[in-house]
Formats: structure tokens, sequence, C-alpha cells
């Protein structure tokens, strides 16, 4: 796949994941097994495919003299249990430490992008998914983004992030059918990415990444309770000392910087929020 030399480094990094998921070369822990990517199949009645019934994860690895270190691999997977337990899936963070392992190390893989899977198969057309079959997998694919200073165009969106008190924020699949609405959106009238407001004029998050900005050297944290508390997010603020608070969108607006962050985008800067441009 080729790419524009001006594309944001969230759009670099989704691209480099899409085309490189579709080595088929690469092995997939599959329900226990590694298997070849291109023998995999799933059938057309697969409840997940119909209704969103899953729970993923998006994790990476950065490759070390000493092998590949998971970033954070523990609260991840721990994000991953409680979006099963919602849906109703068992989960076992022993099994999918090992999944994730054994999968990078059959892909001989440093640095990388990993996707776990928790989703619900074959069994009809029901939305009761009690005593339904359900599975586990881990993708992996190779990624040699870090931090590369792309700028980021985001629109404010039309649409409202899904409230918490309908769809809790977690990693569950058919939430992201509202980030793909938002994200048509921004792409259609030229940005990178969206970002959603609240009724209030509070900010929430970005499609698939937290928000922070800094005015006056003071560094904070968008928080809201339709975000993700995102694990990049709770790194940041480790590293910096920043204030985790609700902000409304003229405060992101009047700020000095604004910037993006998730496991995928890493820290990806702000240029430009609809017509207000920053650092130029
Ligand atoms: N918000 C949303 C909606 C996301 O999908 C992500 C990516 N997981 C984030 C925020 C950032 O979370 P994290 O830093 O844990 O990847």
């Amino acid at each position: 796949m080729q790419l524009n030399e001006g594309a944001s480094s969230e759009a670099r990094a989704e691209a480099r994941i899409e085309a490189s998921t579709a080595d088929a070369t690469q092995k997939l822990w599959f329900d226990g097994q590694l298997i070849d990517h291109g023998s995999l199949q799933a059938t057309l009645s697969t409840h997940a495919m119909h209704y969103g019934s899953g729970v993923f994860e998006g994790i990476r690895a950065y490759a070390t003299r000493d092998g590949a270190a998971v970033f954070r691999l523990p609260e991840h997977l721990e994000r991953m249990r409680k979006g099963c337990e919602l849906l109703g899936m068992t989960f076992d963070i022993a099994q999918a430490t090992d999944a994730v392992l054994a999968t990078l190390r059959a892909n001989n893989l440093g640095d990388a992008y990993i996707r776990p899977l928790a989703w619900y198969g074959d069994g009809g057309f029901g939305l009761d998914v009690t005593g339904r079959a359900h599975h586990l997998m881990v993708a992996t694919s190779a990624t040699n983004l870090h931090l590369n200073g792309g700028r980021t165009r985001v629109s404010v969106s039309k649409w409202r992030r899904n409230p918490a008190s309908s769809l809790p924020p977690l990693k569950l699949c058919g939430a992201y059918v509202n980030s793909i609405l938002a994200k048509r959106e921004a792409k259609s009238r030229g940005f990178d990415e969206a970002m959603f407001t609240d009724r209030s004029g509070n900010v929430v998050e970005c499609t698939g990444a937290n928000l922070f900005m800094v005015k006056d050297g003071s560094v904070v944290a968008i928080e809201h309770p339709d975000a993700l508390p995102g694990i990049t997010r709770d790194s940041l603020i480790a590293l910096t000392g920043a204030a985790s608070r609700m902000a409304t969108l003229q405060e992101l607006l009047d700020a000095d910087e604004v910037f993006a962050c998730g496991t995928a985008a890493e820290v990806a800067p702000i240029s430009r929020i609809e017509d207000r441009e920053y650092g130029s």
C-alpha cells in the first residue's frame, strides 16, 4: 500500500496495519492453536458479524535488545476481560497472555501491533447469547511507526459519542460503528480524524484516541464519562503530571497545543481543529 507523504501518523498506522494483516504467511492464534492466516474461515452466520457481539484490543510491542516488549499487556487484557464479562464471554487472562506471546514469537516480530478479538460465533440469529459458542483469536502485524511527527487535522463531528449509559466505554466491536460514522464524515470533509463533543460543548475523545491540551505550559488530559479510559493516556499522565479533567471545545481552541494519543496513534500532534491552526 502506498502512503501519502502528508498522511497523519494515525492514518499511516492504520494503513500499515491493514497492509500487514493481509499477509497470509503470518500465523494467527485461534482457540488454542497457531494456524496460517489464510487458512481461517468464519461461517456467514457468525453472530459478531451480524451484531458486533465481540470485544477486541489494540496493543503494541516494541523491539528491544532482549526481544519484543509488549506495552502494558496486563492492563490491555484486563480491559478486554471487562468487555467479555459484560457480554457474558469467559476470558482467561493467563491464556490470552500466552496467546499474545506465542503469536509474536511465531511471527518473529519485534515492533508489532497486536489484535486480540473475542467474539460470538455460529448458532442462529437470535440476540440471546446465553450458551452460544465464543472464540478467541490473536493477530499480529509488523509496524515500524513511532512518533513520526505526523500532524493530524481534526474536525468536530456532528455525531455524538455512544453515551456510557447505552454502551460503556470498553472495546466492544459494535460500539465502533459510531467511530466509523465519525471517521467517514471527517474524511469526506477533508480532515484526518474526528473529535466528539457532547451536548454541553465538552470534548469527549477522537474515534480511536484520547485528547490532551497544553496551555501556558500546563498539560491537561481530557476526561469524559463517555470516553475510553486509554492506557496511553494513563501513561502520559504519569509521565507529564497532567491534570485530568473535563474541558470544553472552546478551551481546546484557546489552548497552545493539542494532541491525540492511543496505542495505534501513539502521540499525534494536532495541527488543526476545524479552522483553528496550531503551531504555525
Ligand atoms: N479512545 C478510543 C475510542 C479508542 O479506540 C482508543 C484506542 N484503544 C483510545 C481512546 C486510546 O486507548 P489506548 O491508549 O488504551 O489504546
